[in-house]
């Protein structure tokens, strides 16, 4: 089986139409309630949504008026902290993931992390809110050992390619914390510096898990198996 440990679907709903054809077990991401609204009407059986306030979101969305939506969601997330790809200042972005923290622990569901350039920072407040916790397309050299020490699951994001600090995750994050996933088909096109359409997701699919496989010194297909066992029980 195919799996998607994280991802969004566009407007048009090309990614949706590929996962349910494909049977593909996806955890699809929605920031807000109009994409909650959205993906829920377009996914089949074997995919799930997760629910929460991005941290480029954090100036515009408040938790506190979103509480039926993490009530609903299976999995709260992509959360976290950014100082690369934002220009919400972290002081706005600290309250509104911690806030989220609180609320996944108190509701005893999981979370995606979004950790980028604050792998540091997230550390101790995962501390203070034990959890099961998946990191998202880790891509930093630094801290990967600290974040297995939790218990974290970690996926492999498509620029396993070409970023070293990936690959180097890819070889050394134990089986059973393993996933893989896309981010969607437009995070495709970004890793791999050219246009990918959604009829060549699937392949892309494949592309990365026989890299990881490579990686590891496995085979393609046991490594894909792997991977979706592991999705099926962070999402129990
Ligand atoms: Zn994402």
């Amino acid at each position: 089986m195919l799996s998607d440990a994280h991802c969004h679907y566009d407007e048009a709903g090309a990614l949706a139409a590929i996962h349910r054809a494909n049977h593909v077990l996806a955890l699809v991401n929605c920031g807000g309630p109009a994409e909650w609204a959205r993906n829920a009407a377009a996914i089949g059986p074997d995919q799930r949504l997760s629910f929460g306030v991005h941290p480029w979101q954090s100036a515009t969305l408040d938790p506190a008026t979103l509480t039926k939506y993490y009530q609903v969601a299976p999995v709260i997330g992509e959360i976290g902290l950014d100082t690369v790809w934002t220009k919400v200042p972290l002081a706005q972005q600290l309250p509104v993931f911690e806030a989220q923290l609180a609320i996944a622990a108190r509701l005893h569901k999981p979370v995606v992390l979004h950790t980028k350039g604050c792998e540091q920072e997230i550390l101790p407040l995962l501390k203070r809110y034990p959890n099961q916790y998946f990191v998202h397309w880790y891509s930093a050299l630094a801290y990967q050992a600290d974040y297995l020490a939790l218990g974290c699951y970690m996926s492999i994001g498509p620029d396993v390619v070409s970023d070293p600090a990936v690959r180097a995750l890819a070889r050394t994050v134990p089986a059973n914390r393993l996933l893989l996933e896309s981010d969607g088909v437009a995070s495709l096109s970004w890793a791999w510096g050219h246009e990918v359409a959604p009829q060549d997701y699937a392949a892309g699919l494949h592309r990365c898990a026989a890299l990881v496989a490579a990686l590891r010194g496995t085979s393609r297909g046991w490594l894909q198996a792997l991977a979706a066992h592991n999705l099926a029980t962070f999402l129990q």
